[in-house]
């Protein structure tokens, strides 16, 4: 098509674009066939206690076990599977690997331990998904008290109706639900009063300012402070994404911020590298390293 002008005149795909577009148009080959080769594997990140380091639940992260490429993020094939439409058969495949992970180590007598699964707004505002979320817990067994699941706030913002209707839905079902990548999604705040979440996840762009430097900017302190006051007055838990640094833990603490998930306490792990910190119930700060 961009062709007909004529030679020299490649006017909308250029050589890169062409070659960018072929990658693309491999990758969602490859992804329509990792999704039936069980090529989606979890790692999980824990959340921890600032104040005594204990560990409160896990945050399943999605990565793709490409055969050539290796371990690939999700933020490669994540969005790529939104704007396919395969998110909506990697999602279940995701809450299902969640689901058997629970199963596996409550057979190996690990500690019981929350589980939260990300959803994207495609999902999150798919006809029935609450009740296909219920049936699919209900037939591994496990408790809606162990399952919690992530909204974006920018997902959330696509319809807020919607958006109350479906949380309400999945926390009358027993599940608890975050409001991940708070504060980056430019909503009016006066939204939050009517969606009933358990709890917000600061994204880690507000945390990333804070550090060993004596004067701390004083900007994104304020931002900060606001953040947190905002979901303590409203009476929601705060979990601060991002925390590399003793200074950041710090903050978090002086400011009645007491959860947190970081490098600094643990990177996203395979569940056999995490089973020992799950047996201690503990994770070290400084640890993940
Ligand atoms: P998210 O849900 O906000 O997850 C947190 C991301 O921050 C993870 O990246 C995690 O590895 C990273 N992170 C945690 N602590 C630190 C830190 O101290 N420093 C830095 N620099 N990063 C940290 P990851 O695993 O690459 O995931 C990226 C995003 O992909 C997630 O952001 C989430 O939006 C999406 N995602 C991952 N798995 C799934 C999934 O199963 N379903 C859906 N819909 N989205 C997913
Ligand atoms: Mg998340
Ligand atoms: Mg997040
Ligand atoms: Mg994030």
């Amino acid at each position: 098509m961009a062709k007909a002008e004529g030679r020299g005149s490649y006017r909308f795909f250029t050589p890169e674009t062409n070659e960018r577009l072929h990658e693309q148009f491999q990758l969602e080959q490859d992804l329509r066939l990792a999704l039936e080769r069980d090529e989606i594997l979890l790692h999980f990140q824990p959340r921890v206690d600032l104040r005594d380091g204990r560990l409160l639940s896990l945050e399943a992260l999605a990565r793709w076990q490409h055969p050539e490429r290796g371990l690939i993020p999700p933020g490669r094939f994540i969005p790529l599977a939104e704007s396919t439409g395969l998110i909506l058969q990697l999602g279940p495949i995701v809450f299902e690997l969640a689901c058997r992970r629970l199963l596996d180590w409550r057979a190996r007598g690990v500690p019981p331990v929350p589980i939260a699964v990300n959803l994207s707004a495609n999902e999150l505002f798919q006809d029935g998904l609450a009740r296909r979320l219920a049936d699919t817990a209900e037939s591994f067994g496990i408790a809606p008290e162990l399952l919690e699941f992530e909204i974006t706030e920018s997902a959330t913002m696509r319809s807020i109706e919607r958006a109350v209707a479906v949380v309400t839905e999945l926390r009358d079902l027993g599940f608890a639900i975050a409001l991940d990548d708070f504060g980056t999604g430019y909503a009016s705040l006066s939204y939050l009063n009517r969606l009933p979440v358990n709890s917000l996840k600061i994204d880690r762009s507000f945390l990333a300012e804070i550090d060993e430097r004596p004067e701390l900017p004083r900007q994104a302190i304020a931002i900060l402070k606001a953040i947190i006051g905002l979901g303590e007055n409203l009476g929601l838990e705060r979990i601060a994404e991002g925390v590399e640094t003793e200074a950041q833990r710090r903050f978090l603490l002086a400011h009645h911020c007491t959860v947190a998930q970081g490098y600094y306490y643990c990177r996203p792990l395979p569940a056999d590298q995490l089973e020992p910190l799950l047996r201690a119930g503990q994770v070290e700060a400084g640890g993940g390293l």
